[in-house]
């Protein structure tokens, strides 16, 4: 797989696009700017690379809309050495996002096609997450935690308390929460006992899922 100057052209696209629909973060813009996110699709959608849309991805998932991974991680607000948790690997596309913002990202995927696909590819492209984990991410990972921030891209049902728990005082978990449309919140912890609570207004996602693999 390469990048070229026409993929490259369309990035700057997307970015102009993504800032007029709202996104400030030039962090974040950049980061994007950078990203080839053709790399993280099917094969036979490379031309839709650069639409903002959410894709099919295996396993009946979404490679996320670039509007939801620049928003999620605007709202994260990422910080060089933040340790985070991103539930929900996927295509890869936002770990590699996450990558370009701090070096310390760990991830989990529950389906097991994407976690070994995108692993692989992952690995290919000498992303280098310090763990990318075979999962279910309601558990969260208590072995690595507590974590700055955790960004969960599939939409939750109810917000798992095991994530909670495993935020550091001053961090930040973003979550779509709903059943057949999310609401994007973020909890902050502003203490051991206590959370701050924003919510960012409605998207969709594909579901949570809880029961056993
Ligand atoms: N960040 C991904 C978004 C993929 S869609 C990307 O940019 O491509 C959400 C992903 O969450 C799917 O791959 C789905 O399999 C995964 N998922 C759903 N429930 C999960 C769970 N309980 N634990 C970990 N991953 C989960």
């Amino acid at each position: 797989m390469k990048d070229t100057p026409k993929y490259q052209g369309l990035r700057k696209q997307l970015v102009e696009k993504l800032r007029s629909k709202g996104i400030t973060s030039n962090k974040v813009l950049k980061v994007i700017e950078n990203t080839p996110r053709h790399y993280f699709m099917d094969q036979g959608l490379l031309n839709y690379a650069y639409e903002d849309q959410a894709y099919p991805i295996d396993a009946d998932q979404t490679i996320s809309q670039p509007y939801t991974v620049a928003f999620q991680t605007q709202i994260l607000d990422v910080n060089i050495n933040d340790r985070i948790l991103e539930i929900g690997t996927g295509s890869g596309y936002q770990t590699a996002i996450l990558l370009g913002l701090s070096k310390n990202i760990f991830t989990i995927e529950r389906q097991h096609k994407l976690f070994k696909k995108t692993q692989r590819l992952l690995k290919d492209l000498n992303l280098r997450p310090k763990k990318i984990i075979f999962g279910d991410g309601y558990n969260g990972l208590p072995e690595n935690a507590p974590f700055e921030k955790i960004l969960v891209t599939a939409g939750a049902p109810e917000v798992p308390k095991e994530l909670l728990k495993q935020l550091k005082v001053g961090g930040k978990l973003v979550i779509p929460v709903g059943i057949n449309e999310q609401e994007m919140t973020c909890f902050t912890r502003t203490s051991i006992k206590t959370f701050n609570k924003e919510t960012f207004g409605k998207f969709k996602f594909v579901p949570l899922l809880n029961n056993k693999i």
